[in-house]
């Protein structure tokens, strides 16, 4: 059963901010939704800055009442490698998660080099199956960040990987002993996103890179969901960037970006299929495995639609990559 987490709030504690990219109080109203995926109390509005354009959640949950938001059935928290025993929706959802772990590998490699004596830090790095595989392909050191208890234990046991229990403000790691560091939709989530960035920027070695992968809120499927596009992922997501506000963002934070594009590890059609499941009420908040079959049998029957259709309009997320260096 799904169970919110008892601190949940009927009216969560709310607080209202400034523009997290240029400090602006002047925004507009665009929608309001609600916790599409668990279905958890609250409306919540989402604006864009007069002056940037940059979009976020306005009043966004404190972080204490957000805390609420994150049940045991979060998705990212269902995720899990199978075993050949495993029942096949089981082994579905692993071949899912595996495939989208060989898609950021092949990115991250693209743009750093890696090898033996490398260092990685993934945030937000979930149960580390990404970590894991990278690892074991290049040889590079990985260290993860983990807020999750749950995940957290299970990368350590499964994987031993070195993963810290917490927030990246948490840790002191030290300064420039990176060569990559990724956050896989992650960024959307920070509370003080430029004190982020700023803080990674000091962690990347020279040449290092930063590799993000975040929603797309240009993608046309938000427009013609509004609401139920389930990119917005409200309450979690704090803020919707687009390809030229994150650009800005990032590079106001010390980073010099070399690619940018519209795509990611999220298979084509895992957007619009969640979107459409959020407009007719259905969700894989329960238990994700239940989707398995529906997922992977649309996806195989209109994945050459979908893979024209991310040419096109782009997949609902983006990849961008990111050197620590305020000029090209
Ligand atoms: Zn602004």
């Amino acid at each position: 059963m799904t169970t919110p987490a008892p601190e949940c709030a009927a009216e969560p504690t709310v607080e209202w901010v400034d523009c997290y990219a240029c400090g602006s109080k002047d925004h507009e109203e665009l929608l309001w939704s609600r916790d599409r995926l668990h279905r958890l109390p609250g409306r919540f509005r989402v604006v864009r800055c007069r002056d940037c354009d940059l979009v976020f959640l306005n009043p966004r949950l404190t972080r204490e009442a957000i805390l609420a938001y994150y049940p045991p059935s979060y998705p990212m928290n269902q995720f899990r490698p199978a075993e050949p025993a495993d029942p096949l929706r089981r082994r579905l959802v692993a071949r899912h998660l595996a495939r989208m772990d060989r898609i950021k590998i092949r990115t991250v490699r693209r743009h750093a080099k890696l090898g033996p004596g490398s260092r990685v830090l993934d945030v937000g790095c979930g149960l580390g199956s990404f970590l894991a595989e990278l690892s074991r392909r290049t040889g590079c050191r990985a260290v993860g960040v983990e807020p999750a208890p749950v995940p957290c234990r299970f990368a350590r046991e499964k994987y031993g990987l070195e993963v810290h229990e917490g927030l990246l403000e948490d840790f002191e790691f030290e300064a420039g002993s990176f060569d990559a560091i990724t956050l896989w939709h992650v960024l959307e989530h920070q509370f003080d996103v430029k004190k982020t960035l700023g803080t990674l920027a000091g962690l990347l070695a020279l040449g290092g890179k930063l590799v993000v992968e975040s929603p797309d809120f240009s993608d046309p499927l938000a427009r013609v969901f509004g609401g139920f596009w389930c990119n917005l992922e409200l309450p979690r997501h704090l803020i919707h960037f687009t390809p030229r506000t994150i650009s800005r963002v990032l590079e106001d934070s010390g980073f010099a970006v070399e690619s940018l594009r519209r795509g990611g590890a999220m298979p084509p059609c895992s957007v619009f299929l969640a979107s459409l499941f959020a407009v007719f009420r259905a969700t894989y908040d329960r238990d994700l495995v239940k989707t398995a079959y529906l997922t992977q049998a649309v996806w195989a029957l209109t994945w050459p639609l979908f893979a024209l259709e991310g040419v096109l309009t782009g997949r609902g997320v983006m990849t961008c990559v990111a050197r620590a260096g305020s000029s090209r």
